[in-house]
């Protein structure tokens, strides 16, 4: 039985609970708020250190040093934090769904993430290039996009 199968998220190792992130880069978008409902909105702006075609952190170890708004996920916080995408492994295991046939620990292929449209590679914006005014043209509702299981 594979590690996320017969492992709550709490017992997992360090290495576990990293290898479990599909690097679809979809926490590592700008969220914007709407001003008079409060309502968190997805952009296509991405965070300054996300690499927009390899989806990682230029900077992991000291992420939240140089992004202090940067969340780390915990197995106690990932259920509760809104914004998570419905498609993050962590979130999906903290649901009891399991990780989707296309996340590369069950498909043995990172590109599985990229063909059925999850993950943000070559899509995104860097948000030290788009100007203050904007950002709102930036809302987009692709990166809540869920691919259906029989993909
Ligand atoms: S949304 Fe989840 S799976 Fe995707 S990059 Fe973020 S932590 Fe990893
Ligand atoms: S600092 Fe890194 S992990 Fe945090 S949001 Fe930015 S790119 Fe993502």
């Amino acid at each position: 039985m594979a590690f996320w199968e017969e492992k709550s998220l709490v017992e997992m190792s360090d290495a576990e609970w990293e290898a479990l992130c599909d690097g679809c880069g979809r926490c590592c978008l700008i969220k914007l708020e709407d001003e008079d409902t409060g309502t968190l909105i997805t952009s296509d702006v991405r965070c300054k250190l996300l690499d927009g075609d390899a989806c990682t952190c230029t900077d992991y170890p000291n992420r939240q040093k140089q992004v202090p708004d940067c969340v780390k996920l915990t197995p106690q916080n990932v259920g509760e934090i809104p914004w998570i995408p419905t498609t993050c492994a962590y979130r999906r295991l903290a649901e009891g769904k399991g990780l989707a046939w296309w996340h590369p620990l069950v498909s043995g292929d990172p590109q599985t993430v990229i063909d059925v449209g999850v993950s943000v590679k070559g899509r995104t914006f860097l948000e030290t290039e788009v100007e203050p005014d904007e950002w709102e043209d930036h809302a987009v509702d692709w990166p809540e996009w869920e691919p259906p299981e029989h993909l």
